[in-house]
């Protein structure tokens, strides 16, 4: 598995109960969302009524989870979660929602993912507090109208383009997490740190910080990786050094580029000369899921000015071919 991956591995989800930040103060970054979500917690806490349903989007890793738990503490509230393709059947959610208190938070991750019989049920219970469910079968069906207490919805997902139209007009608050810049995740790991005791000096804090990936799940896990290099081979603290042998050992780069990352570029380079290719062709050169290249690997890459998406495709950029050492061709078309 990648090092880099933003996917949440077990060792991750140990670590979650005490690193993951559980008050809007402790949520390092994200200026704009903290400073807006500051404002309508507080408004619907002096209002004593629910949150608006709030959308989050943005890559893996970033903090839509941890914001749900941010959220629902600050409101003082319960939290529910679930993920879109757990909730199979309508009366699934049915469930869920019969059984929270007034101003509960149900967040569902990947809300894209939700099943349009289910996508049906939640309509009316986002936006009315109501719900139609279907007792008995055949002739003697018949529907009923069920109540349910004032509550937030907080969908994740990754791209808000995977919703339909109707679910995504239903989030009163929709906010976009960005890549963390450096500073923040040199914080977010200062921070880790020093609650899971790891000894760190400031400038192994900011290499971590630097090769992450602008994403802080890779920013704690790659923290774990230098805590273990730096106890067997550097007198037990990161330091730069340390910090530089540990993610130069994992064959993570200095610009937070693993494996794949790499692969990526050179198959685009040197397979497709450069680009434009078709999400398609490029899933299969590189054996990965599209959705993987289109959610993971590529939002990084884009962020950071190595790839670029056209109407034609995805092509490299000149930073690209530089990152390699090589030198980017002439193309017929500049
Ligand atoms: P997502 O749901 O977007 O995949 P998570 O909410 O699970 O991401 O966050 C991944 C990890 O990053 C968690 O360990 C969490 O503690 C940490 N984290 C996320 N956002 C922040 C933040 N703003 N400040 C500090 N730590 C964060």
């Amino acid at each position: 598995d990648r090092i880099t991956s933003s996917a949440s591995t077990r060792e991750d989800e140990l670590l979650e109960a005490s690193i993951r930040p559980q008050r809007l103060a402790e949520y390092l970054g994200q200026q704009a969302a903290r400073e807006q979500l500051g404002i309508y917690i507080e408004a619907a806490r002096r209002r004593n009524e629910a949150l608006d349903h709030v959308l989050i989007f943005g890559p893996p890793g970033l903090g839509k989870t941890t914001l749900s738990h941010v959220i629902a503490n600050e409101l003082g509230v319960n939290l529910r979660t679930t993920s879109g393709p757990v909730i199979e059947r309508a009366g699934d959610l049915a469930a869920l929602l019969t059984n929270l208190q007034p101003r509960d938070v149900l967040f569902v991750d990947e809300i894209h993912r939700l099943s349009p019989v289910v996508e049906e049920v939640l309509y009316p219970a986002m936006e009315d507090f109501q719900i139609d469910i279907m007792i008995g079968e055949g002739p003697a069906a018949r529907s009923i109208k069920l109540d349910l207490p004032p509550f937030t919805l907080i969908g994740a997902t990754t791209r808000a383009g995977l919703l339909t139209s109707p679910l995504r007009d239903r989030f009163g608050i929709v906010q976009r997490l960005e890549f963390y810049t450096p500073e923040e995740l040199g914080a977010i790991v200062r921070r880790s740190a020093r609650i899971l005791g790891i000894a760190c000096d400031p400038l192994g804090a900011a290499e971590i910080a630097r090769r992450s990936r602008g994403t802080p799940r890779i920013a704690n896990r790659l923290l774990r990786r230098a805590r273990d290099y730096a106890e067997v081979r550097a007198g037990g603290v990161i330091t730069l050094e340390a910090a530089q042998a540990a993610m130069d050992m994992l064959k993570v780069d200095p610009e937070g580029f693993d494996a794949l990352d790499r692969r990526l570029l050179k198959t685009i380079m040197e397979s497709f000369d450069g680009g434009p290719v078709g999400a398609e062709s490029l899933a299969a050169a590189l054996s990965e899921e599209r959705g993987t290249i289109e959610d993971v690997l590529e939002p990084y890459l884009i962020q950071q000015g190595y790839l670029v998406r056209t109407a034609r495709g995805r092509m490299v950029t000149s930073r690209a071919y530089q990152h390699f050492g090589l030198r980017p061709p002439r193309r017929a078309d500049q």
